[in-house]
């Protein structure tokens, strides 16, 4: 396994996917809908205690707006921070956990 940090190095959202190029020449991509599914936030993805219990927020019933995307904003160098069109931007996507959804799903 390379030790090498892989980091993202360009982001394009062309109709309802999201396409990643990575600083090790890999392309991916990710739908949209697949990418507010996997949402890390502690309301979507839930909050695990010592024990490994997961405790998830309310989930509100998603709309189309859920899925629509308004903006995409770099946060710092390690991740990107999605605004969803129902306001919700609580999630952080680290570079390898976008790096993860896009390669695997190539
Ligand atoms: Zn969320």
């Amino acid at each position: 396994m390379a030790t090498e940090k892989i980091t993202l190095s360009a982001w394009e959202v062309i109709n309802d996917q999201l396409w990643l190029v990575w600083s090790d020449g890999q392309e991916g991509s990710i739908t949209l809908k697949a990418l507010r599914e996997a949402c890390p936030c502690a309301n979507c993805a839930g909050e695990s205690d010592v024990f490994g219990n997961i405790y998830k927020g309310i989930s509100l019933p998603k709309t189309d707006a859920s899925y629509r995307l308004v903006r995409l904003d770099r946060v710092g160098r390690y991740g990107l921070q999605p605004r969803w069109g129902d306001g919700h931007d609580a999630g952080i996507f680290t570079d390898e956990h976008l790096y993860a959804l896009s390669v695997s799903t190539a």
